[in-house]
């Protein structure tokens, strides 16, 4: 591969630029008007601008990124996560335009992203899933039905669902009938599709996923676990691996699952198999996320391997130069993404210029992200702004380096989740490996103060 086009903007595509660089491949930037001043722009070799701010006239715009590929004589397109990577649609037109797109086959993405298919895919394999409907539920009555039939409380979701929207609790007949038309609207609105599915509502789960790679020759392996039970409104805010529930006898098993849940999926590239784990150790598949996932480096600095070589690699064809036997995890790593939101006032984005900025360095400490001092954040996207990743040989030696690290962390101008992240690196139930997915909330209740 010589040059590859890069369908993102923020952190991961700067990830991708420095990936290919080092690969000795040349990168081509597409951006909006409001990312001229973005990172990735300037270090790409080649930069071609394809429309206005919000993402609808832009990076959403597969034509415009397309024409960009041709103009430029591209091999590839790397999508990065949000935006088109998860678009069977979009991948089938890379196909058929002789580009590669590193990440799976379009029919392996149409599979996975319809979250109900994705379940019964992976159940007939044999991997264990959320109990729920089978299906997506259409009518209210046959709804009511399911959701007495599996007991409450029970979550309704959207089978097009993704970034933790389009999810609803109910906890009775009544609320349910109110919440599954409100589930069914929002759905139509956010995805174009208001399909919904209903699924036991697991209480103080952990959310803990499998990363998965896999060759075109057939091979596939996983590469351990990450924890992301620290979430806030069903969205990761701290992720670590290896997670701190997960015993070796665990890992094994469902490491075994997720490589089960891929290859019926006949997956290809890099994947993350999702599965929610309740108090017991009893592990569900959630959903597979067909392309990378925001939280790739704390699997990268746990075992070693550079994953965006790797999707590259895959896609060009390679064989995987890795076996599962050897693959170890003898680090601790740790990330907390940096969002530009302000925790007091209920996470609402606070975009704007940053004045003055200095990220954390030294030893077991890598930092992901796009800005910089005179930076100013665009209002169009998402809030997250970097993922700062702390890294040493035990747990509670990896979280001492991540509390120094976002101690010296300094990003002024706009309000960040970095105090919040300081005093949950400190909190004694996360210290003590415990938070479940109700953590955050919780923590929330107990530290009002702790946020300004
Ligand atoms: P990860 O699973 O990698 O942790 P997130 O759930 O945080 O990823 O999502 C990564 C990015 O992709 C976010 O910007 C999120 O808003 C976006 N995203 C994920 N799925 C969808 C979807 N179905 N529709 C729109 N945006 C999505
Ligand atoms: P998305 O596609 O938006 O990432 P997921 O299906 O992965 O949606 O769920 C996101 C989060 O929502 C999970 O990590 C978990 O915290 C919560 N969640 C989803 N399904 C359930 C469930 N059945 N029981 C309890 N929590 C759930
Ligand atoms: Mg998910």
């Amino acid at each position: 591969m010589q040059k590859i086009l890069i369908a993102n903007r923020g952190e991961i595509a700067l990830r991708i630029v420095r990936a290919c660089r080092e690969l000795g491949i040349k990168t081509l930037a597409v951006y909006s008007e409001a990312d001229v001043e973005s990172l990735h722009v300037q270090l790409a070799d080649e930069a071609i601008c394809i429309g206005p701010a919000p993402s609808s006239d832009s990076y959403l715009k597969a034509d415009r990124i397309l024409s960009a590929a041709e103009l430029a004589d591209v091999d590839a397109i790397h999508p990065g996560y949000g935006f088109l990577s998860e678009n069977a649609d979009f991948a089938e037109q890379c196909e058929s335009c002789n580009i590669r797109f590193i990440g799976p086959k379009s029919s392996s993405i149409r599979m996975m992203g319809d979250k109900a298919v994705a379940k019964d895919t992976v159940k007939k394999a044999g991997v264990p899933v959320v109990e729920g409907s089978d299906g997506p539920v259409t009518t209210e009555a046959e709804a009511v039905k399911t959701a007495k039939s599996i007991g409450y409380p029970v979550i309704i979701k959207a089978v097009a669902g993704g970034g933790g929207r389009g999810m609803r609790i109910a906890h009775n007949d009544v609320s349910f009938a109110k919440e599954f038309h409100t589930a069914r609207n929002e759905a139509e609105k956010a995805f174009g599709n208001g399909a919904v599915y209903v699924e036991k509502y697991i209480q103080n789960p952990r959310h803990i996923e499998f990363q998965i790679l896999a060759d075109s020759h057939g091979k596939t392996l996983h590469l351990g676990e990450r924890d992301c039970s620290v979430q806030r409104r069903h969205q990761k805010l701290i992720e670590e691996a290896p997670s701190p529930f997960v015993t070796p006898d665990l890992r094994k098993r469902m490491g075994r699952a997720a490589i089960k849940a891929a290859v019926a999926a006949k997956y290809e590239n890099a994947g993350t198999i999702e599965f929610i784990v309740d108090e017991k150790g009893n592990y569900f598949f959630l959903e597979m996320n067909t392309r990378i996932q925001v939280e790739h480096p704390v699997t990268e600095e746990v075992t070693g391997i550079d994953l965006i070589k790797e999707q590259i690699r895959i896609a060009a064809g390679e064989k995987l130069n890795l076996e599962q036997k050897r693959i170890t995890f003898t680090r601790h790593a740790i990330e907390c993404r940096i969002n530009a939101e302000d925790p007091a006032r209920n996470f609402t984005p606070c975009p704007g210029l940053i004045d003055l900025y200095y990220a954390p360095g030294g030893h077991g400490v890598r930092v992901d992200s796009h800005v910089y001092g005179g930076y100013a954040i665009p209002p169009h996207y998402d809030s997250m702004i970097g993922k700062l990743i702390a890294y040493a040989s035990t747990r509670d030696l990896a979280l001492d380096r991540m509390y120094r690290a976002l101690s010296e962390y300094i990003i002024r101008g706009i309000k960040t989740t970095i105090p919040l992240h300081r005093a949950i690196v400190s909190d004694p139930i996360f210290r003590e490996g415990k938070a479940t997915t109700a953590f955050v909330a919780e923590f929330l209740s107990r530290n009002p103060g702790e946020l300004k």
